[in-house]
């Protein structure tokens, strides 16, 4: 199946800045104007020239630079602003290249071809996951990556960075990173990045899903509305915090956010299938929902599978809204502990059950609003995900197009080269 790319009708989002030091150097200063060019937020150099607070023939020359790379290209003349004459508009030149996102879930998979400016050029849809062999789903992601590449007239020498997305912990200190899942024995150490980089010849980015909706989440908000955690609701329970400086929190070996695991009183009696008691997953992803329902009316497992589950919820059938509100209370004790350690600013809550109904979120409110601190909760906005399941895809074009216009990426991008220096990472 294709999906129009006007699915993801919100683009462009924030790009964020590079770490920029009193003193930054060339290559920052390029990465700092690419990436503001490439989310529209400065696109004359005069804009540029006023957002970094650099001179103007700092500006000059870092923009002629950009150009001789054939990373931006001129394009007409930007509107007058205020008493300011129109200045010369720059836009990422879109023979520099495209990145590639891959979504893995569970028991689907999403793929896209953008350009850097965040247009999104093709899309697939896969019935292949996590759920199948590391070696088939690759290899099926590639496939349909080069078929989405083809039918959108982009070459694939021009690919720049592959984001890919996995309902799984990212072990962040191995080289490259790798899965951990001690009981998923197909993917645990998996070298995913090594089959798609040598692929596609460039570097590949591998992300825990939730991480990924995290970070498309606090782009589309005021950057000021952070801290974020972002809290998903699927076949697992996962989650992804951004910092108040707009940066992922990895933590020290890339487990952070993973709140499935965390402990609930509610769920001690629940073996989870990570192979531990009293997971907060135990009790409240959609697999353990639909464990109680079937054991509280005893249907038939292929009458009540995690597809229908919505409309079991919609139609108001009891036994579902029963499960489900004992999963929101769990929920409810993790978030309002989160919101009294960290003090968020906001908190999303995404999947399509919590999408599908307000109770939920309403039991979560109530729950965090009544346990946490006043001033925790003084300025917390409490919501439902405003990108709802495209928020892996896009957090996945984010990032892959932020590694692409990083300093080191861009100093190694030779003009006339037709593809940045390979290393892998
Ligand atoms: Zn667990």
């Amino acid at each position: 199946m294709n999906l129009p790319a006007t699915e993801l009708s919100e683009l462009p989002l924030r790009l964020e800045q590079p770490d920029f030091p009193a003193r930054p150097d060339h290559a920052v200063l390029l990465s700092a104007t690419a990436r503001m060019v490439a989310d529209g937020s400065a696109v004359t150099k005069a804009d540029i020239t006023r957002t970094l607070d650099i001179a103007r023939s700092t500006a000059n020359v870092v923009v002629d630079d950009l150009l001789e790379r054939g990373l931006i290209e001129r394009a007409g003349n930007s509107e007058a602003s205020g008493r300011g004459r129109p200045g010369e508009r720059l836009v990422i030149a879109p023979s520099f290249g495209t990145v590639l996102v891959a979504d893995i879930g569970n028991r689907s998979t999403r793929v896209c071809v953008s350009d850097l400016s965040q247009q999104v050029r093709a899309a697939r849809s896969l019935d292949i996951g996590f759920e199948d062999a590391p070696d088939q789903v690759l290899a099926a992601v590639i496939a349909a990556l080069d078929d989405a590449l083809d039918s959108s007239d982009c070459d694939p020498a021009l690919v720049r960075c592959v984001a890919v997305g996995l309902p799984a912990s990212i072990d962040i200190r191995s080289l490259p990173p790798v899965i951990r899942r001690p009981t998923n024995s197909l993917w645990d150490g998996f070298p995913v990045t090594h089959h798609l980089s040598r692929h596609f010849e460039c570097p590949v980015i591998l992300e825990n899903d939730a991480n990924l909706r995290a970070i498309a989440e606090s782009r589309i908000l005021p950057a000021h509305q952070l801290p974020l955690i972002y809290i998903k609701m699927g076949t697992g329970v996962g989650g992804g915090i951004i910092g108040r400086e707009g940066r992922l929190q990895r933590g020290a070996d890339g487990a952070a956010g993973e709140i499935g695991h965390i402990q609930v009183h509610s769920a001690l009696e629940i073996r989870c299938s990570c192979g531990k008691y009293g997971c907060l997953q135990a009790i409240a992803s959609e697999s353990a929902l639909l464990e109680r329902i079937r054991s509280r009316t005893g249907e038939n497992p292929s009458a009540t599978t995690e597809s229908n589950l919505t409309e079991r919820l919609r139609s108001g059938d009891l036994v579902t809204a029963e499960v489900m509100h004992e999963s929101a209370l769990a929920i409810g004790e993790v978030v309002a502990a989160l919101v009294q350690f960290h003090n968020p600013a906001r908190v999303v809550l995404g999947g399509a059950l919590i999408e599908a109904n307000e109770e939920t979120l309403a039991v979560v409110r109530s729950i965090v609003y009544r346990s946490a601190h006043p001033l925790a909760t003084r300025n917390l906005y409490l919501g439902q995900s405003l990108l709802g399941r495209d928020g892996a895809l896009i957090g996945g074009v984010i990032s892959a197009i932020e590694h692409a216009l990083s300093p080191d990426r861009i100093s190694s991008a030779r003009p006339g080269e037709s593809k940045i220096t390979f290393t892998e990472g």
